[in-house]
């Protein structure tokens, strides 16, 4: 029995195993298609400035609108992009269109883009960067660009290096999800970032939690003192936004402010939060 058992175990796993496969082989041509018919498109969300009181602003974020798939997740998609090499023409696509969108907002209003480790390794990126910015004519310093801690994990001297040449053309850098990798600390002496984003995992806390809200405390502080903006991610409620601002954090972004939207309703958006601080 316990053979027989044993074996259909066996039996079973290896075409699940297939499966797994055969599910991301499909998704990976799916996304080569995606590529090629201009399944693509970009939501903004905007990142709201505590200290002046207006949008600062927008986080660019990646859609996928699939035919059949309906709209596919970045959390889904992101992770086969990076294995399959695809993310380098993904991320091309986002640099481009997002400068191109950004370059008709109020010139105060800055965006910022996600780029993911292999392609900031990608010994092409700061030519994307020039690109982008030629191209569209924006500013660079309305450019942010939003790597996480996992980039060092390829050795921190070339990253930091490659850092250093990327201000050096007028592009702002921030540290995204902060918090959550290996030794974050060590990050933060290796580069002067212009911003800290603190990851959801802390914000979600920070209102109930008293250790929660000492970890954000202990971020804003190190942060102001290395003359750092921060930006809470993932603001929900308004409790956790007065503690938040009560804290010295710089800005905000989450759903208590806006969802991520449509890129054509961006020029709206800053529109009417302006006419409401008025
Ligand atoms: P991220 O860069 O940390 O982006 C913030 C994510 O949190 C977004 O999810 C946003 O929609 C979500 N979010 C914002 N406020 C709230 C909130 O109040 N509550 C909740 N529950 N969620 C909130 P999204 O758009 O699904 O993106 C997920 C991740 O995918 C991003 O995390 C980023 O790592 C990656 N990603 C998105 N777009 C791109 C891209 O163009 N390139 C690359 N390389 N990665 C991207
Ligand atoms: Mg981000
Ligand atoms: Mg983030
Ligand atoms: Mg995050």
């Amino acid at each position: 029995r316990a053979k027989q058992d044993g074996r259909g175990v066996f039996r079973f796993f290896e075409p699940a195993l297939d499966a797994a496969a055969r599910k991301r082989r499909a998704l990976e041509l799916d996304l080569r298609e995606a590529i090629q018919s201009g399944q693509f498109r970009l939501n903004f969300q905007p990142i709201f400035d505590l200290k002046r009181d207006r949008i600062g602003g927008f986080e660019a974020l990646l859609r996928w609108e699939h035919p059949t798939r309906g709209n596919v997740p970045p959390i889904e998609f992101i992770s086969v992009a990076e294995e399959t090499g695809l993310i380098i023409a993904i991320g091309d696509w986002v640099m481009q269109e997002a400068c191109r969108q950004a370059t008709a907002w109020p010139a105060h209003v800055r965006v910022a883009v996600n780029v993911s480790p292999l392609q900031f390794r990608n010994s092409g990126f700061p030519s994307v960067i020039f690109q982008a910015l030629s191209h569209s004519g924006l500013s660079p310093d309305r450019l942010e660009i939003e790597i996480t801690e996992s980039v060092f994990l390829d050795g921190e001297t070339t990253v930091v290096t490659l850092l250093h040449k990327l201000r050096a053309m007028g592009v702002r850098i921030a540290l995204d999800d902060f918090g959550t990798g290996y030794s974050s600390l060590s990050y933060l002496r290796s580069f002067p970032f212009d911003k800290i984003k603190i990851d959801k995992s802390f914000v979600d806390a920070v209102a109930e939690d008293r250790s929660a809200a000492a970890i954000v405390r202990a971020i804003v502080d190190l942060a102001t003192a290395l003359h750092m903006e921060t930006t809470a991610e993932g603001v929900e409620d308004r409790d956790q936004l007065s503690e938040l601002r009560g804290q010295g954090c710089s800005s905000i972004q989450g759903y208590l402010f806006s969802r991520p939207i449509e890129g054509n309703m961006v020029a709206a958006m800053i529109g009417s939060a302006m006419s409401a601080a008025a």
